[in-house]
This record gives structure tokens, sequence and C-alpha cells, in this order.
């Protein structure tokens, strides 16, 4: 057996997180459904082979008139035309209409010949009516009560898009507005960098799989849990291989499921317990570092690559086995990774300023997360501890919508003191 018994180097975050960046490249492409790629980057070009809108049409149901034949209209004085036929949306219109005439339209439906104007519904004596007014103003007169301007509620073909135009850029991520636009132009299928594919392992002889029994002194995997959903999150597929135990043989069964991942990612045993195999096992067969970061929670950590056997390596993160940590050191450390290779630029998270509503004490010159809760008072953000900051209290997780930064140096951030909070999620109900 080949035991690790090397000492950890203390890494600052950013050394850590660049070191780990560093070691990761952005994947290779695919082609799928739209429909599937929220998150994902474009891997070409989209170009319309369409105007869209492909016609001028119409932005309002109303009637489609020659805009002359309104002129000096008012509530007063209303000009009178005829109605000559119907159109609806997805038709095409196949009368014309010439002076004196309207043809009642609905929002979307092409404009007909010889129309220059669109008055909607509220500006003619129809206003109010149903739909099962349409037989009774066909081939009747229609009282129009405005002035129309040339081109009014007349919406023109590409006035969004101009056939031949590239409407997004390789590198673009997808979100909703882009998931629409490409649509709009017909393509349901692009091509997108991949989804890194990352196994989670839990190692501990004290865990049990929820949803099974438990027995006396043991626990519930929750960092399987709560690493799987944050590779999600962050837009990668979990690969979930639930529980190994402290010893060597089951560690190594587990990790030969996940050779075939982007990532590995462990949790526990790396700090410095007598069961905490899995520095031993992953030394042994890769390159593995073991670094403490200087940050609270989340101290312990390894990193490296892992043979696969083949020739091949597979880069390795073993999470601390803390339920706080390991999620932590996830948001600082292993959303980098993700966003690398999914091709996204990692612009950082949102970080704001805000009050600090309690103190922070650092003890031993790490830096701090705290777990706050950002609120806001007339106008302005505060950050109060989510209560206990013990790193196995995951409801201080669970009630915090940011991290607080106490700075390494600084032995207590006091109440009253501005603080840094990285957000992990922009709650709904706080603006800027
Ligand atoms: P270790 O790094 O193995 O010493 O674990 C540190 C602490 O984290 C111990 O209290 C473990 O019981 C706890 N722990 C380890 N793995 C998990 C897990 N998957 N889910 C919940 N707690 C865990
Ligand atoms: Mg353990």
């Amino acid at each position: 057996m080949n035991s690790y018994d090397g000492t950890p180097s203390m890494l600052s975050v950013e050394e850590a997180r660049d070191r780990i960046v560093s070691m990761f490249n952005t994947l290779d492409t695919e082609e799928k459904a739209v429909l599937d790629t929220l998150g994902q980057v474009l891997a070409e070009d989209i170009k319309s082979d369409l105007d869209i809108p492909p016609l001028d049409n119409s932005a309002m149901d109303g009637y489609a008139i020659r805009y002359e034949d309104t002129v000096g209209a008012s509530k007063n004085t209303p000009k009178t035309v005829k109605v000559i036929a119907e159109i609806s949306a997805g038709q095409i219109p196949d009368s014309e209409v010439l002076p004196g005439t309207s043809i009642r339209i609905m929002t979307g439906a092409p404009i007909p010949k010889g129309a220059t104007a669109v008055v909607p519904f509220e500006d003619t004596d129809e206003f109010g009516a149903t739909s099962s007014r349409i037989s009774k103003t066909l081939n009747q007169d229609i009282r129009i009560n405005v002035e129309a301007s040339k081109h009014a509620n007349i919406r023109p073909a590409g006035q969004d898009i101009k056939k031949g135009d590239v409407i997004l850029k390789s590198g673009t991520v997808i979100r909703p507005a882009e998931a629409a636009i490409i649509a709009s132009t017909g393509r349901s299928q692009i091509k997108v960098t991949r989804r890194p594919v990352i196994s989670v392992i839990a190692t501990g002889n004290e865990l049990v799989e929820p949803g099974m029994e438990i027995k006396p002194g043991s626990i519930y995997d929750s960092n399987s849990y709560g690493i799987a959903a944050s590779i999600t999150k962050y837009g990668g597929l979990p690969k979930f291989l639930g529980i190994a135990q402290d010893d060597w043989h089951s560690l190594e069964a587990k990790i030969e499921q996940g050779l075939d991942s982007d990532l590995l990612i462990t949790s526990a045993g790396v700090s410095k317990g007598d069961y905490d195999i899995v520095k031993d096992l992953l030394s042994s067969r890769g390159n593995i570092d073991f670094w403490s970061v200087r940050m609270r929670p989340a101290k312990p950590l390894a990193f490296g690559t892992f043979e696969t056997g083949n020739g091949g390596k597979i880069p390795h993160i073993g999470l601390p086995g803390n339920p706080v940590s390991a999620l932590v050191a996830f948001e600082l450390l292993v959303r980098p990774a993700i966003l690398k290779m999914l091709g996204r630029i990692d612009s950082g998270k949102a970080t704001i300023k805000a009050t600090l509503s309690d103190d922070i004490v650092n003890t031993d010159g790490r830096r701090v997360y705290a777990r706050v809760k950002v609120y806001q008072e007339y106008g302005k953000f505060y950050a109060s501890l989510t209560g206990d900051q013990g790193s196995g209290v995951l409801t201080s997780m669970v009630l915090a919508n940011g991290l607080a930064v106490c700075p390494e140096d600084v032995e207590v951030l006091k109440a009253g003191s501005p603080v840094s909070v990285h957000m992990l999620d922009w709650p709904d109900g706080i603006s800027i």
C-alpha cells in the first residue's frame, strides 16, 4: 500500500481555484435539441434563412384599411368603410383593400394588398365586440373613430431578423431568449459544447443511502445529494455512484465505475483521521496533491489526476467530508471548472457590499466564508449570520443566500462594518 505522507501546502482560495481551472479544457461539441441546451454554449454561428416576420402583418386585432380613408375621422365625425372580408393569422389574403373598403384582420395575419394601416377594434364602433360579431360585420359598414397614420399597426417583414443575418455568434450562452430566437428561424437542433459528466462518490463507513433504514452510529449521505445538485445547477451531468466504504477496495471499485467521466468528485476521507484512505489510494494511482486551502470552512482538499489504467487520466477533486465544507468548496472551486468545461466565461458570481448585522470571528488567519442572509432595508443591504457556523450545520446553508467574506488578516469583522458577500443566489424580492 502506498501511503501518502507529504505535508499539504497551504494555498489561497485564488491559487487553489487557478490550479484547478488550469487542469480543464473546454469540452468537445455535440448536436442536440435546442430544448435541452439551457445554459450551454453555442458552438456555431446561427444564421437565419428567413425574414422574421416573413410578411408584413398586423400588430393588432382590427381593420386593415387605406389610411387616406380615415383622414378627418373622430368620434363625432366617424368615417365609414365597408367590410369586404376577414383574415386570421396563418391565412394568405385573397382580397384587396380598395378605397372605401376594409378587411377585418387578426393579430399576426398578413396585411392584404392595398391596405396601408390597421385600425384597432377599440377605435371603431366594434369596440367591445366578441368573435361572434364576425358574421355581423361582414359586408356591413364599420365606423372608424380616429385618423390612422400611414403604416400604423403594421409590423414590416424582417422587422426582427433579416434573411442572411447572423443572429447569434458561436460562444453565446443559451438562455430562454436565445432558445426562442433560434426556434424562430426554424431550427430545432444546434451545435453546443457538451455538458461535463461528473462522477460523485461519498466515502465513509458511517454513511447510509437516503431512503434506507438508518443504524445506530450511522448518518445519511447528504454530500452526494448536495454535490449532484450543484453539478446540475451549474450545467454538468452528475453520475451518482453512491457510497464507498473506508477501505481501499471499496473505493477503488467505485472509482472504476467513474473512469469514463470528465471529472471525479469524492467527498470526505481527505483529513488526518485513521480511515482517511482517499489520499492513499489516489496518490498510488495518480498524481495527487493534498492541499490546505486558507479558508473556513473547507480547509482540506485533494486535487490531481487519476490514472484510468488504459493510458488515460481523469481529474479528481476530493472535497472535504463536512457537508457545509463540501458545498462551499464546490461553489468556490468546482463551479469555475464546470464553467471552463462548458466553454463559459466565468465572470464570477454576483458580489455585493452589505453592512454586517453580526460579528464574524476569524480565529486562525484563514479567509472566512460566513453563511449569511442578505436582506434589504430602506434601500440598503444587510447581512446577518444564519446561526451556528459549524461546518456540519447544514441549516446554516439552507438559511443562507450568500457567503460573507472576512479576510485572512482580520481577526473580527464587527457588526456595522461593510462586508463583501458572494451571492449563492440572487433571491426574489431583492433589487439593486
Ligand atoms: P471525514 O473527512 O471522513 O473525516 O468526514 C468529516 C465529517 O463529515 C464527519 O463528521 C463525517 O461523518 C461527515 N461526512 C462525511 N461524508 C459525509 C456525507 N457523505 N454526508 C454527510 N456527512 C458526511
Ligand atoms: Mg470519514
